[in-house]
């Protein structure tokens, strides 16, 4: 079964956060455009044909909601992630106002965005990625939330379940602790990248992941799924 790549267009001007999603979302097999300015944003959507975009809501030009109604006047229906700072509730409600599809609070974490990604894209029509990961006899099921090794449920927490899906969607992509902390917990998670070593142990005993490992150390670097001989 072949992936239908999605082209996400980012309309964004945080290099941060523009860093962020890049470089998760090409993780995740998208195509990805930026537009660090409004103005930008708007021409790379009404000819860039993109099949999501996410908008922030603060721009240094014109603001994503001014863009969002500029879209939806013109019959432009594709989906809109609404990026915003704020989290009253009446900015929540006048950002569905204009038409954007749904929004995402920062701080925010990667799995947070991409789950709403995939939702919006298999409303949308858009084909999504194979629902069931497997890797000898563990399977994950991203549709039902399950992990099962040799058929038995294992029950995993909603951070050691995001970790397994992120190695098993990308084995042998060798993963440092950094970005394996930005992806769980969002960009702007300030803690030690130690946890990301407590988590992974507790996923390894889990799964009963024991020497020669599946999901192994990588020396000075990170973790990697990996089966081939060292
Ligand atoms: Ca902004």
């Amino acid at each position: 079964m072949t992936e239908n790549q999605a082209r996400i267009l980012v309309i964004e001007d945080e290099p941060t956060i523009i860093e962020f999603l890049r470089t998760g979302l090409k993780y995740e097999g998208y195509e990805v455009i930026i537009a660090p300015e409004g103005k930008r944003g708007l021409d790379l959507a009404e000819k860039g044909n993109p099949d999501l975009i996410i908008l922030d809501l603060m721009l240094p030009d014109i603001d994503g909601i001014k863009i969002c109604k500029k879209l939806r006047m013109e019959g432009n229906n594709v989906p809109v992630i609404m990026l915003t700072a704020k989290t009253s509730v009446e900015d929540k409600v006048s950002g569905l106002d204009t038409g954007a599809d749904d929004y995402i609070t920062k701080p925010f974490s990667f799995d947070e965005l991409v789950a709403r990604i995939r939702a919006l894209l298999r409303r949308s029509g858009h084909k999504t990625e194979t629902a069931l990961l497997e890797i000898e006899d563990i399977t994950l099921d991203t549709s039902s939330m399950e992990v099962k090794k040799n058929g038995e449920t294992i029950h995993l927490t909603p951070t050691e379940f995001s970790l397994l899906e992120l190695f098993m969607r990308h084995p042998k992509r060798v993963f440092t602790r950094e970005t394996l902390l930005n992806r769980i917990f969002g960009y702007d998670f300030s803690g030690d990248t130690n946890i990301v070593d407590v988590h992974i142990s507790h996923l390894r005993d889990k799964i009963q992941d024991k020497p020669p490992r599946l999901i192994r150390t990588i020396y000075g670097s990170g973790y990697s799924l990996n089966r081939d001989k060292e």
